[in-house]
Formats: C-alpha cells, sequence, structure tokens
C-alpha cells in the first residue's frame, strides 16, 4: 500500500479542548467540526470532543450522522437550514439552526412541526457574509419570538478581524448596542482567535474550530505559541532516492537546480494527496527551498515544483536515510502553520485539502 497516512490523535484534541475550556471558563462550547472536522473525519473528531456541548456543521447531512452516532449534545447547523423540508428534518433531529435571513424566518413560520426548535439569530456586525443588518436585527428578534415554532433565541455575531490588528472592538460594540434593548438572551460570539485574544468576548458559548486540530488561527504564529498540540500528522515515506550532480536539476519546470553534489528523496506525496503545490512558489530561483519537512525525525526542507504524487526532500544531511525513511509533511515536527506560511495559505486550507485518497487512522 502506498504509505502515505494521516494519523489523527485522539489526545490531542482533549487537550486542545480542555485548553478552550480553560482560557474560557465560563462559556459553553460549540466546537466546530464543519468541512469534514476540518479534513480529520468528522466521526473522528467528534468521538475526541465528545465532553464539548455542542457540535456546528454546515450540512443536515453532518448533523443525522452526529444524531445517529448517539451524540446528545446541541448541534448547529451554521447556515441555517435550506429548505422547509431540511427544516423539518432538522427539528426531528432536535437539530438548531442558525437563521440569517427573511426566507429563513418565513419557513419557520410556515412550518408544521410538533417541537419547536432554538435558533440562533445571526447578526451582519460588520463581515457583510451572512446575517441581518444591526437595524433589521431587532425586527428579526420580534417575528422569531412571536414564532410558536421557536423555543429559544440565541444571538449571535462572527468577526472578521479577530486575527489581526484591526480587532473586533467596532464589531463587538455595534453588537453590543443592538443588542442592549432585547430581553438577555444567551450570546454567541467567539471564534478561535477570539477566544485566543478577546476574553471580554467570551460569552455564553463560544465557537472553536481551527484551535482544536492544533493550528493556529493568527499569521506568523504556529499553535505551540498558544499550547496547542497538533492533531494531525500527514505521513509518508522515500520511495525513491537521486543523486544531483552540480548543474542537475529534479522535477517538472527544472526548479530546482543543485550547485553541490545534492541527495534527493523522493516522497509519496503530492498535490492530490492535498499538499500544497505553492510551497516555494514565493522564492526567488538563488532561493529554491520550499518547505519545511522531517525525514527520519530530521528537519529539512523541500526542493523543486510539488507533483500530484510527489515531491522532493534533501538529503545532502540526512546520509542515513534511505528508501523507506519515515517523512513527516505535517505535525508535531513540522507545523501545518509553517508549511501553510510558505505556500501563502493558512493551516486551515491545508487541513480541510487532505485528499480522499489519504488513508486516515485515529489513535489514542
Ligand atoms: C468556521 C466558523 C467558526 C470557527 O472558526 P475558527 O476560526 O476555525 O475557530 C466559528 N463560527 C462560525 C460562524 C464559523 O463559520
Amino acid at each position: 500500500m502506498r504509505p502515505i497516512q494521516a494519523t489523527i490523535s485522539q489526545s490531542a484534541l482533549q487537550h486542545n479542548l480542555a485548553l478552550v475550556k480553560k482560557r474560557a471558563p465560563g462559556s459553553k462550547v460549540m466546537a466546530v467540526v464543519k468541512a469534514n472536522g476540518y479534513g480529520h473525519g468528522l466521526m473522528n473528531v467528534a468521538r475526541g470532543l465528545s465532553a464539548a456541548d455542542g457540535f456546528a456543521v454546515l450540512g443536515l447531512n453532518e448533523a443525522i450522522d452526529l444524531r445517529e452516532a448517539g451524540f446528545e449534545q446541541t448541534i448547529l447547523l451554521l447556515e441555517g437550514a435550506f429548505s422547509v423540508l431540511e427544516l423539518d428534518v432538522a427539528a426531528s433531529y432536535g437539530v438548531d439552526v442558525v437563521v440569517h435571513s427573511i426566507p429563513q424566518i418565513e419557513m419557520l413560520e410556515l412550518a408544521k412541526f410538533s417541537r419547536p426548535m432554538n435558533v440562533h439569530l445571526k447578526m451582519n456586525s460588520g463581515m457583510n457574509r451572512l446575517g441581518f443588518k444591526p437595524a433589521d436585527y431587532s425586527q428579526a428578534y420580534q417575528r422569531l419570538s412571536a414564532c410558536k415554532n421557536v423555543q429559544s433565541i440565541t444571538l449571535m455575531t462572527h468577526f472578521a478581524t479577530a486575527d489581526d490588528e484591526t480587532g473586533i472592538t467596532a464589531q463587538l460594540n455595534i453588537f453590543q448596542t443592538t443588542v442592549s434593548g432585547l430581553i438577555k438572551q444567551p450570546v454567541s460570539l467567539a471564534n478561535s482567535a477570539t477566544i485566543l485574544r478577546y476574553p471580554q468576548a467570551h460569552t455564553d458559548w463560544v465557537r472553536p474550530g481551527i484551535m482544536l486540530y492544533g493550528s493556529s488561527p493568527i499569521t506568523g504564529t504556529t499553535a505551540t505559541d498558544f499550547d496547542l498540540k497538533p492533531v494531525m500528522t500527514l505521513s509518508s515515506e522515500i520511495i525513491s532516492v537521486q543523486t544531483l550532480q552540480a548543474g542537475e536539476s529534479v522535477g517538472y519546470g527544472k526548479l530546482f537546480t543543485a550547485n553541490k553534489t545534492t541527495r534527493v528523496g523522493i516522497v509519496a506525496c503530492g498535490y492530490a494527496d492535498g499538499y500544497p503545490r505553492h510551497v516555494g512558489q514565493y522564492l526567488s530561483h538563488e532561493n529554491q527551498h520550499g518547505a519545511k519537512i522531517a525525514v527520519n525525525g530530521k528537519i529539512t526542507q523541500t526542493l523543486g515544483r510539488v507533483s500530484m504524487d510527489m515531491l522532493f526532500a534533501d538529503l545532502t544531511d540526512i546520509p542515513e536515510a534511505n528508501i523507506g525513511a519515515p517523512v513527516e509533511l505535517w505535525g508535531s515536527q513540522v507545523s501545518v502553520d509553517a508549511v501553510a506560511n510558505v505556500a501563502g495559505t493558512v493551516g486551515y486550507e491545508l487541513l480541510c485539502a487532505v485528499a480522499p485518497r489519504v488513508p486516515i487512522k485515529t489513535v489514542d
């Protein structure tokens, strides 16, 4: 079997969840497990995060899978229902919905189901993606309070700049001013960056995603800066070794040319496995090293252009590494954030993009 594998650590998930609870001791934790648990496998992560107070997903199918697997916590559809039928099914499974638009309120008013639902009313406080503008929020709230199909209303918004220097202050002020007139209802505000940086926004619920997986939401930092443990290890093996003489090159486009005798390990992992083809594209021709990569437990660099199924590691200083040597693409030796950084993206994208052809194994 091809040696590539993603290994998911249950104890790392538990550690990261405990860290969220330590940072936000007064809040319930809605673990965000959308996008197949950020690429880790929905059920794998739900098991490791079973001490969470709720799970947030996008697809009704994911919500049903969690219920049918026996999870009794709150389950929230982050984009709400897409039809009356979906709303009906969600209600029958006791699944909560975000309400972010007038058509979603109308669906709730028209629906005829036996048990009323918990809804999370989303405010657009400045992100301009989903939700009611502050001026329309209170009216949406009144309609939902008058709706017999609604059991409870949680007030919710999402911050656009919790991870950078702009911060959350402007959006938080808009949110607080808008909801100050509403009867006291539970509030849900904080994603991972907000949890790590803004204790004043730790309200009734927090909604961590990326930090639970042991990747940092804040560019320029890595998970270990926050004592988070990487949950996924993407590993493979060296399947061939080539020795380049000065002037010879390796891979498509001859992107890397050796200026001295260079030992190159061919790794069974490429962009069709989810490894970013962009690593190193931003570096100059003189400095052609790509991302950090660990071979036999030693840190080295990728070389040249990532192929569909293979990439290249510099083994010049790891002479003992041969065919069969273990490789870590990311995990505890090489942080996914560091690889993302040289690929011009974020850990979120790399984790979510691990391809279906990569087998996932769960360990304690
Ligand atoms: C994805 C998402 C989150 C989690 O964000 P992270 O940055 O991964 O912590 C929280 N809230 C909403 C509404 C989301 O869509």
